[in-house]
């Protein structure tokens, strides 16, 4: 098996273990095409798995699934989650069993969904301790095999990009050090 996850964890902390920018966790083969335009905001976006949806979208939402290939909307500021671009209902924030963190700038809201990283735990500990040891940490959970972003993560994949991203955000904008 071709698993980005035994990567040693300095590549995986870094977020360059993928291979085809595919997680090992993505298993559901389709041939449906790998990218689709958002119906509301046109934003070009990924193949999501099916059990994805099944985990994350509200109990009583799950009847409306179909037998379709659906994408993830990963445009910050469209309602859309997921969507087919086949004859089926598209499934907007209200309906995700979760708050989706590219979609909710709030502090509460998970980057890590597997190892509840909140922006507000990820904040704190760089205030206190002026670094974040969340890559590092969430690569050492994926090498244990212990990471189930295709489930927990709305978009379906890994969350180390937007974990750094995240990270090198928070430290860009803290205060000066006093360095004198
Ligand atoms: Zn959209």
């Amino acid at each position: 098996m071709n698993s980005c996850c035994v990567q040693p964890v300095e590549v995986i902390a870094a977020d360059q273990h993928k291979s085809d920018e595919n997680c090992c966790l993505i298993v559901e083969k389709t041939l449906a095409p790998t990218r689709a335009e958002c119906p509301v905001s046109r934003t070009l976006s990924r193949k999501v798995q099916r059990r994805t949806l099944e985990h994350l979208l509200k109990p009583d939402k799950l009847d409306s699934l179909r037998n379709v290939q659906y994408y993830y909307c990963k445009e910050p500021t469209c309602n859309v989650v997921y969507f087919s671009n086949e004859n089926a209902p598209f499934f907007s924030t209200d309906e995700a069993a979760v708050k989706v963190f590219v979609k909710d700038q709030g502090d509460d809201v998970p980057v890590c969904y597997c190892f509840n990283w909140t922006r507000a735990r990820i904040k704190q500990q760089i205030r206190e301790t002026e670094k974040s040891t969340a890559a590092i940490e969430i690569a050492r959970e994926i090498k244990a095999g212990n990471c189930a972003c295709d489930i927990k993560n709305p978009k379906g994949e890994c969350c180390l990009g937007d974990i750094n991203l995240f990270v090198k955000e928070v430290l860009a904008h803290m205060p000066e050090r006093r360095s004198e």
